[in-house]
Protein backbone atom coordinates (compact mmCIF):
# COMPACT_ATOMS: atom_id res chain seq x y z
CA UNK A 1 0.00 0.00 0.00
CA UNK A 2 1.08 3.56 -0.92
CA UNK A 3 0.22 6.82 -1.65
CA UNK A 4 -1.71 6.50 -5.07
CA UNK A 5 -2.95 2.80 -3.93
CA UNK A 6 -5.94 4.60 -2.03
CA UNK A 7 -8.99 5.69 -3.08
CA UNK A 8 -11.20 8.50 -1.77
CA UNK A 9 -13.56 6.83 0.01
CA UNK A 10 -10.18 5.13 1.75
CA UNK A 11 -8.65 7.81 2.51
CA UNK A 12 -11.30 9.62 4.05
CA UNK A 13 -11.76 6.78 6.43
CA UNK A 14 -8.43 6.67 7.01
CA UNK A 15 -7.86 10.93 7.80
CA UNK A 16 -11.29 10.40 9.82
CA UNK A 17 -10.21 7.27 12.04
CA UNK A 18 -7.13 10.00 13.24
CA UNK A 19 -10.25 12.19 14.32
CA UNK A 20 -9.62 14.92 11.94
CA UNK A 21 -12.45 16.37 9.62
CA UNK A 22 -13.01 14.42 6.53
CA UNK A 23 -12.22 17.95 4.45
CA UNK A 24 -8.89 17.01 4.74
CA UNK A 25 -9.17 14.14 2.73
CA UNK A 26 -9.99 16.35 -0.22
CA UNK A 27 -6.77 18.79 0.56
CA UNK A 28 -4.82 15.74 0.57
CA UNK A 29 -5.95 14.13 -2.68
CA UNK A 30 -5.18 17.40 -4.14
CA UNK A 31 -1.58 17.46 -2.92
CA UNK A 32 -1.54 14.09 -4.42
CA UNK A 33 -2.32 14.72 -7.71
CA UNK A 34 -0.77 18.46 -7.73
CA UNK A 35 2.12 18.82 -9.75
CA UNK A 36 5.12 19.13 -6.61
CA UNK A 37 4.26 15.00 -5.77
CA UNK A 38 7.75 14.52 -4.24
CA UNK A 39 6.43 16.84 -1.20
CA UNK A 40 2.71 16.52 -1.42
CA UNK A 41 2.15 17.76 2.08
CA UNK A 42 3.45 21.00 1.34
CA UNK A 43 0.10 22.42 1.01
CA UNK A 44 -0.14 25.57 3.18
CA UNK A 45 -3.62 24.86 3.86
CA UNK A 46 -2.72 21.42 5.44
CA UNK A 47 -2.24 22.00 9.72
CA UNK A 48 1.84 20.92 10.55
CA UNK A 49 0.55 18.61 13.02
CA UNK A 50 -1.17 16.61 9.92
CA UNK A 51 1.90 17.20 7.35
CA UNK A 52 3.91 15.34 10.00
CA UNK A 53 1.39 12.32 10.67
CA UNK A 54 1.13 12.37 6.64
CA UNK A 55 4.93 12.09 6.18
CA UNK A 56 5.25 9.05 9.43
CA UNK A 57 1.90 7.03 7.99
CA UNK A 58 3.02 3.97 6.16
CA UNK A 59 0.01 4.44 3.90
CA UNK A 60 1.00 7.48 2.59
CA UNK A 61 4.47 6.23 1.62
CA UNK A 62 5.80 7.03 -1.96
CA UNK A 63 6.12 3.73 -3.70
CA UNK A 64 8.95 4.91 -5.88
CA UNK A 65 12.59 5.32 -4.49
CA UNK A 66 14.96 6.75 -7.28
CA UNK A 67 17.85 4.11 -7.83
CA UNK A 68 18.97 5.54 -11.23
CA UNK A 69 18.26 8.34 -14.17
CA UNK A 70 19.95 8.09 -17.09
CA UNK A 71 19.44 10.40 -20.33
CA UNK A 72 19.50 10.32 -23.78
CA UNK A 73 19.15 11.56 -27.10
CA UNK A 74 20.16 14.87 -26.45
CA UNK A 75 17.97 14.62 -22.48
CA UNK A 76 14.63 14.20 -24.88
CA UNK A 77 15.06 10.73 -23.34
CA UNK A 78 14.94 10.01 -19.40
CA UNK A 79 14.68 6.96 -17.85
CA UNK A 80 14.38 6.34 -13.99
CA UNK A 81 14.86 2.95 -12.27
CA UNK A 82 12.81 2.87 -9.12
CA UNK A 83 13.18 0.63 -6.57
CA UNK A 84 10.11 -0.47 -4.55
CA UNK A 85 9.48 -1.09 -0.82
CA UNK A 86 10.13 -5.06 -1.33
CA UNK A 87 13.39 -4.20 -3.72
CA UNK A 88 11.83 -4.81 -6.62
CA UNK A 89 12.91 -3.07 -9.51
CA UNK A 90 11.12 -1.44 -12.71
CA UNK A 91 11.76 1.43 -14.97
CA UNK A 92 10.03 4.12 -16.39
CA UNK A 93 11.06 6.42 -19.32
CA UNK A 94 9.91 9.84 -20.94
CA UNK A 95 9.83 10.91 -24.05
CA UNK A 96 9.60 14.46 -25.29
CA UNK A 97 9.14 14.96 -28.81
CA UNK A 98 8.28 18.58 -30.46
CA UNK A 99 4.69 18.23 -30.10
CA UNK A 100 4.47 15.99 -27.34
CA UNK A 101 5.53 13.84 -24.40
CA UNK A 102 5.10 10.51 -23.99
CA UNK A 103 5.70 8.24 -20.71
CA UNK A 104 6.55 4.57 -21.15
CA UNK A 105 5.53 3.29 -17.96
CA UNK A 106 5.97 -0.67 -16.27
CA UNK A 107 3.23 -2.68 -15.44
CA UNK A 108 5.00 -5.60 -13.34
CA UNK A 109 8.39 -5.83 -11.94
CA UNK A 110 9.41 -8.64 -14.94
CA UNK A 111 7.07 -10.54 -16.92
CA UNK A 112 6.00 -14.22 -17.19
CA UNK A 113 5.70 -14.48 -20.94
CA UNK A 114 9.35 -15.70 -21.83
CA UNK A 115 9.70 -13.75 -24.98
CA UNK A 116 13.00 -14.25 -26.29
CA UNK A 117 14.09 -11.39 -27.83
CA UNK A 118 12.75 -9.23 -25.12
CA UNK A 119 14.93 -8.21 -21.90
CA UNK A 120 12.25 -8.59 -19.69
CA UNK A 121 11.01 -11.54 -20.47
CA UNK A 122 14.54 -12.99 -20.35
CA UNK A 123 14.53 -12.05 -16.49
CA UNK A 124 11.15 -13.39 -16.24
CA UNK A 125 8.71 -12.34 -13.63
CA UNK A 126 8.85 -10.96 -9.91
CA UNK A 127 5.12 -9.71 -9.18
CA UNK A 128 2.53 -7.36 -10.30
CA UNK A 129 2.73 -3.96 -9.37
CA UNK A 130 -0.41 -2.11 -7.54
CA UNK A 131 -2.09 0.51 -8.81
CA UNK A 132 -0.16 3.32 -7.13
CA UNK A 133 2.93 1.73 -8.10
CA UNK A 134 1.89 2.43 -11.79
CA UNK A 135 0.46 5.81 -10.99
CA UNK A 136 3.29 7.22 -9.23
CA UNK A 137 5.05 6.53 -12.53
CA UNK A 138 2.87 8.63 -14.41
CA UNK A 139 2.22 11.46 -11.90
CA UNK A 140 6.73 11.67 -11.47
CA UNK A 141 7.40 11.98 -15.36
CA UNK A 142 4.22 14.99 -14.95
CA UNK A 143 6.36 16.69 -12.41
CA UNK A 144 9.66 16.06 -14.21
CA UNK A 145 8.43 17.28 -17.67
CA UNK A 146 6.69 20.09 -16.27
CA UNK A 147 9.67 20.88 -14.51
CA UNK A 148 11.81 21.78 -17.86
CA UNK A 149 7.91 23.42 -19.13
CA UNK A 150 6.45 20.45 -20.76
CA UNK A 151 3.49 18.86 -20.54
CA UNK A 152 2.76 15.19 -20.14
CA UNK A 153 0.76 13.86 -22.74
CA UNK A 154 0.26 10.55 -23.35
CA UNK A 155 1.27 7.62 -21.33
CA UNK A 156 1.70 4.11 -22.81
CA UNK A 157 2.02 0.41 -21.05
CA UNK A 158 5.22 -0.62 -22.96
CA UNK A 159 7.87 -0.95 -20.18
CA UNK A 160 8.45 -3.88 -18.63
CA UNK A 161 5.40 -6.43 -17.78
CA UNK A 162 2.24 -7.64 -19.73
CA UNK A 163 -0.30 -5.37 -18.90
CA UNK A 164 -3.30 -7.88 -19.87
CA UNK A 165 -1.53 -10.04 -16.80
CA UNK A 166 -2.16 -7.45 -14.33
CA UNK A 167 -6.09 -6.71 -15.66
CA UNK A 168 -7.17 -5.08 -12.18
CA UNK A 169 -4.40 -2.93 -10.94
CA UNK A 170 -4.07 -1.67 -14.54
CA UNK A 171 -7.42 -0.88 -15.53
CA UNK A 172 -7.45 0.73 -12.34
CA UNK A 173 -4.53 2.39 -12.89
CA UNK A 174 -6.25 3.60 -15.89
CA UNK A 175 -9.53 5.15 -14.54
CA UNK A 176 -7.30 6.73 -12.18
CA UNK A 177 -4.96 8.70 -14.70
CA UNK A 178 -8.62 10.01 -16.70
CA UNK A 179 -9.97 10.69 -13.96
CA UNK A 180 -7.28 12.50 -11.64
CA UNK A 181 -4.55 12.86 -13.85
CA UNK A 182 -6.40 14.35 -16.37
CA UNK A 183 -5.48 12.92 -19.35
CA UNK A 184 -7.70 11.66 -21.56
CA UNK A 185 -8.10 7.60 -22.76
CA UNK A 186 -7.73 8.74 -26.39
CA UNK A 187 -4.42 9.94 -24.81
CA UNK A 188 -3.27 5.77 -23.33
CA UNK A 189 -2.23 2.99 -25.26
CA UNK A 190 -2.10 -0.20 -23.77
CA UNK A 191 0.35 -2.54 -25.27
CA UNK A 192 -0.02 -6.56 -25.06
CA UNK A 193 1.36 -9.87 -26.36
CA UNK A 194 -1.96 -10.86 -27.34
CA UNK A 195 -4.18 -11.90 -24.20
CA UNK A 196 -7.34 -12.95 -25.82
CA UNK A 197 -9.45 -12.47 -22.49
CA UNK A 198 -7.79 -9.47 -21.72
CA UNK A 199 -8.67 -7.69 -25.06
CA UNK A 200 -11.98 -8.64 -24.27
CA UNK A 201 -12.03 -7.65 -21.50
CA UNK A 202 -11.22 -4.49 -22.45
CA UNK A 203 -13.80 -3.96 -24.95
CA UNK A 204 -16.47 -4.01 -22.73
CA UNK A 205 -14.64 -0.88 -20.64
CA UNK A 206 -16.29 2.40 -20.89
CA UNK A 207 -12.95 4.19 -21.67
CA UNK A 208 -11.66 4.09 -25.41
CA UNK A 209 -8.00 3.40 -24.69
CA UNK A 210 -6.11 2.32 -27.92
CA UNK A 211 -4.93 -1.28 -27.94
CA UNK A 212 -1.22 -2.37 -29.45
CA UNK A 213 -0.72 -5.78 -30.40
CA UNK A 214 2.71 -7.00 -30.00
CA UNK A 215 2.48 -9.63 -32.95
CA UNK A 216 6.11 -9.95 -34.24
CA UNK A 217 4.87 -13.10 -36.44
CA UNK A 218 1.66 -13.17 -38.60
CA UNK A 219 1.77 -17.58 -38.88
CA UNK A 220 1.56 -19.55 -35.80
CA UNK A 221 4.16 -21.61 -36.22
CA UNK A 222 6.80 -18.56 -36.85
CA UNK A 223 4.63 -16.71 -33.57
CA UNK A 224 5.00 -20.17 -31.30
CA UNK A 225 8.62 -19.85 -31.49
CA UNK A 226 8.46 -15.57 -30.59
CA UNK A 227 5.83 -15.27 -28.66
CA UNK A 228 5.37 -18.86 -26.67
CA UNK A 229 1.97 -17.57 -25.50
CA UNK A 230 0.79 -17.82 -28.81
CA UNK A 231 0.35 -21.56 -27.88
CA UNK A 232 -2.44 -20.63 -25.69
CA UNK A 233 -3.75 -17.43 -27.41
CA UNK A 234 -3.29 -18.46 -31.24
CA UNK A 235 -3.30 -15.74 -34.16
CA UNK A 236 -7.27 -16.47 -35.10
CA UNK A 237 -8.38 -16.49 -31.36
CA UNK A 238 -6.02 -12.81 -31.32
CA UNK A 239 -7.58 -11.55 -34.77
CA UNK A 240 -11.37 -11.88 -33.69
CA UNK A 241 -11.17 -10.20 -29.92
CA UNK A 242 -9.73 -7.24 -31.69
CA UNK A 243 -12.15 -7.24 -34.32
CA UNK A 244 -14.57 -6.87 -31.52
CA UNK A 245 -12.58 -4.04 -29.87
CA UNK A 246 -12.03 -2.12 -33.36
CA UNK A 247 -15.80 -2.20 -33.17
CA UNK A 248 -16.76 -1.77 -29.84
CA UNK A 249 -14.63 1.12 -29.11
CA UNK A 250 -13.76 2.65 -33.08
CA UNK A 251 -10.04 3.45 -31.78
CA UNK A 252 -7.31 2.36 -33.85
CA UNK A 253 -6.04 -1.34 -32.96
CA UNK A 254 -1.38 -0.80 -34.08
CA UNK A 255 0.32 -3.99 -34.57
CA UNK A 256 3.87 -3.82 -33.17
CA UNK A 257 6.77 -5.75 -35.30
CA UNK A 258 10.25 -5.57 -33.52
CA UNK A 259 11.98 -6.93 -37.02
CA UNK A 260 14.72 -9.70 -36.52
CA UNK A 261 17.08 -10.34 -39.63
CA UNK A 262 16.74 -13.25 -41.52
CA UNK A 263 13.32 -14.16 -39.38
CA UNK A 264 10.78 -12.05 -39.64
CA UNK A 265 11.33 -9.74 -42.14
CA UNK A 266 10.89 -11.71 -45.37
CA UNK A 267 8.79 -10.70 -47.63
CA UNK A 268 6.13 -13.38 -47.06
CA UNK A 269 6.47 -11.98 -43.58
CA UNK A 270 5.48 -8.83 -44.95
CA UNK A 271 2.19 -10.33 -46.74
CA UNK A 272 1.09 -12.88 -43.95
CA UNK A 273 1.17 -9.28 -42.00
CA UNK A 274 -0.65 -7.34 -44.30
CA UNK A 275 -3.42 -9.73 -44.38
CA UNK A 276 -4.34 -9.43 -40.48
CA UNK A 277 -3.72 -5.41 -40.87
CA UNK A 278 -6.02 -5.29 -43.59
CA UNK A 279 -8.63 -7.11 -41.88
CA UNK A 280 -8.56 -5.01 -38.80
CA UNK A 281 -7.55 -1.91 -40.42
CA UNK A 282 -4.70 -1.81 -38.46
CA UNK A 283 -1.45 0.31 -38.23
CA UNK A 284 1.86 -1.42 -38.25
CA UNK A 285 4.51 0.26 -35.95
CA UNK A 286 8.15 -1.59 -37.16
CA UNK A 287 10.86 -1.72 -34.72
CA UNK A 288 14.43 -2.72 -36.13
CA UNK A 289 15.00 -5.47 -33.20
CA UNK A 290 16.59 -4.04 -29.80
CA UNK A 291 19.79 -5.57 -28.95
CA UNK A 292 19.50 -7.45 -25.16
CA UNK A 293 22.07 -9.89 -23.37
CA UNK A 294 19.78 -13.17 -23.90
CA UNK A 295 18.83 -13.05 -27.72
CA UNK A 296 22.07 -13.23 -30.65
CA UNK A 297 19.85 -12.72 -33.38
CA UNK A 298 20.88 -9.17 -35.19
CA UNK A 299 18.10 -6.42 -36.02
CA UNK A 300 17.22 -6.02 -39.74
CA UNK A 301 19.28 -3.76 -41.21
CA UNK A 302 18.47 0.28 -42.34
CA UNK A 303 17.59 -1.55 -45.98
CA UNK A 304 16.19 -4.33 -44.94
CA UNK A 305 13.40 -2.20 -42.89
CA UNK A 306 13.33 0.32 -45.53
CA UNK A 307 12.46 -2.57 -48.18
CA UNK A 308 10.04 -4.44 -45.57
CA UNK A 309 8.26 -0.83 -44.71
CA UNK A 310 7.68 -0.38 -48.78
CA UNK A 311 6.12 -3.82 -49.26
CA UNK A 312 3.68 -3.72 -46.62
CA UNK A 313 2.93 0.44 -47.85
CA UNK A 314 3.08 -1.20 -51.53
CA UNK A 315 0.13 -3.91 -49.95
CA UNK A 316 -1.75 -0.98 -49.03
CA UNK A 317 -1.27 -0.80 -45.35
CA UNK A 318 -0.10 1.97 -42.85
CA UNK A 319 3.24 1.84 -41.43
CA UNK A 320 5.75 3.27 -39.23
CA UNK A 321 9.22 3.12 -38.00
CA UNK A 322 9.31 3.74 -34.99
CA UNK A 323 13.23 5.58 -33.97
CA UNK A 324 14.91 3.73 -31.78
CA UNK A 325 15.24 6.22 -28.62
CA UNK A 326 16.76 5.82 -25.63
CA UNK A 327 19.00 2.39 -27.05
CA UNK A 328 22.13 3.79 -25.30
CA UNK A 329 20.71 3.85 -21.98
CA UNK A 330 18.99 0.37 -22.40
CA UNK A 331 15.77 2.32 -22.55
CA UNK A 332 14.06 1.14 -25.78
CA UNK A 333 11.27 -0.92 -26.93
CA UNK A 334 12.26 -4.69 -25.34
CA UNK A 335 15.88 -3.69 -22.97
CA UNK A 336 13.79 -2.56 -19.78
CA UNK A 337 15.30 -4.98 -16.91
CA UNK A 338 16.80 -2.58 -14.16
CA UNK A 339 20.08 -2.91 -15.55
CA UNK A 340 22.50 0.34 -15.59
CA UNK A 341 24.70 0.18 -18.46
CA UNK A 342 28.18 1.81 -17.61
CA UNK A 343 30.96 2.14 -20.58
CA UNK A 344 29.56 -0.06 -22.63
CA UNK A 345 28.23 -3.20 -20.20
CA UNK A 346 25.27 -3.41 -18.20
CA UNK A 347 25.93 -4.07 -14.67
CA UNK A 348 23.72 -4.30 -11.71
CA UNK A 349 22.43 -1.53 -10.30
CA UNK A 350 24.34 -0.06 -6.98
CA UNK A 351 21.82 2.29 -5.24
CA UNK A 352 22.65 5.41 -5.13
CA UNK A 353 19.50 7.17 -3.11
CA UNK A 354 17.22 9.85 -4.05
CA UNK A 355 20.12 12.35 -4.77
CA UNK A 356 21.41 9.71 -7.18
CA UNK A 357 23.12 11.88 -10.36
CA UNK A 358 22.01 12.09 -14.22
CA UNK A 359 24.31 9.93 -16.12
CA UNK A 360 24.74 11.03 -19.74
CA UNK A 361 25.25 7.74 -21.72
CA UNK A 362 25.50 7.14 -25.52
CA UNK A 363 26.54 6.43 -28.04
CA UNK A 364 22.83 7.12 -29.53
CA UNK A 365 21.94 4.45 -32.36
CA UNK A 366 20.57 6.80 -35.29
CA UNK A 367 17.25 6.35 -36.66
CA UNK A 368 17.11 4.25 -40.14
CA UNK A 369 18.27 6.80 -43.11
CA UNK A 370 15.10 8.40 -44.56
CA UNK A 371 12.60 6.56 -43.06
CA UNK A 372 10.00 8.64 -40.68
CA UNK A 373 10.66 7.66 -37.25
CA UNK A 374 9.87 9.38 -34.39
CA UNK A 375 7.20 7.64 -31.92
CA UNK A 376 6.47 5.62 -29.26
CA UNK A 377 3.13 5.96 -29.22
CA UNK A 378 1.45 7.94 -32.11
CA UNK A 379 2.63 6.58 -35.21
CA UNK A 380 3.20 9.22 -37.96
CA UNK A 381 3.09 7.02 -41.53
CA UNK A 382 6.44 6.88 -42.90
CA UNK A 383 6.62 9.09 -46.27
CA UNK A 384 9.13 6.37 -48.29
N1 LIG B 1 4.21 -6.89 -22.71
C1 LIG B 1 3.67 -5.93 -23.59
C2 LIG B 1 4.17 -4.54 -23.34
C3 LIG B 1 5.64 -4.34 -23.05
S1 LIG B 1 6.79 -4.69 -24.31
C4 LIG B 1 3.89 -6.33 -25.03
O1 LIG B 1 4.66 -7.24 -25.28
O2 LIG B 1 3.24 -5.73 -25.87
C5 LIG B 1 6.76 -3.24 -25.34
C6 LIG B 1 7.07 -3.51 -26.81
O3 LIG B 1 8.48 -3.77 -27.02
C7 LIG B 1 6.37 -4.75 -27.36
O4 LIG B 1 5.84 -4.46 -28.63
C8 LIG B 1 7.50 -5.74 -27.45
O5 LIG B 1 7.22 -6.78 -28.32
C9 LIG B 1 8.62 -4.87 -27.89
N2 LIG B 1 9.95 -5.48 -27.73
C10 LIG B 1 10.33 -6.39 -26.82
N3 LIG B 1 11.64 -6.69 -26.98
C11 LIG B 1 12.09 -5.96 -28.01
C12 LIG B 1 13.37 -5.79 -28.63
N4 LIG B 1 14.43 -6.46 -28.19
N5 LIG B 1 13.47 -4.93 -29.65
C13 LIG B 1 12.39 -4.23 -30.08
N6 LIG B 1 11.17 -4.32 -29.53
C14 LIG B 1 11.01 -5.17 -28.49
FE1 LIG C 1 6.67 -9.68 -21.64
FE2 LIG C 1 6.06 -7.97 -23.64
FE3 LIG C 1 8.62 -8.69 -23.12
FE4 LIG C 1 6.94 -10.48 -24.17
S1 LIG C 1 7.63 -8.56 -25.14
S2 LIG C 1 8.37 -10.84 -22.45
S3 LIG C 1 5.05 -9.91 -23.16
S4 LIG C 1 7.28 -7.53 -21.78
Amino acid sequence: MSRYDLSIPELTELVTSWGEPAFRAKQIWQGLYAERPVDPWASTTLPRSMRSKLERAPEFASALRLAHTSTSDRDTTVKWLWELHDKAQIETVLMHYPERSTVCISSQAGCAMGCGFCATGQAGFERQLTSGEIVEQVIRAGAEAARTGRRLSNVVFMGMGEPMANYANVWRAVERIQADIGLSARHLTISTVGIVPGIRRLASESLPVNLAVSLHAANDELRNELVPINKTYPLEAIAQACEIYVSAKHRRLSFEWALIDGVNDRSSDASELAYYAHRLGAHVNLIPLNPTPGYLAQGTSGNGVRSFAGRLLAMGVNVTVRRNRGTGIDAACGQLRASVRVGGSVRPVALGGPRSSLDRVGPERPAPDGLVAQVQADPVVASS
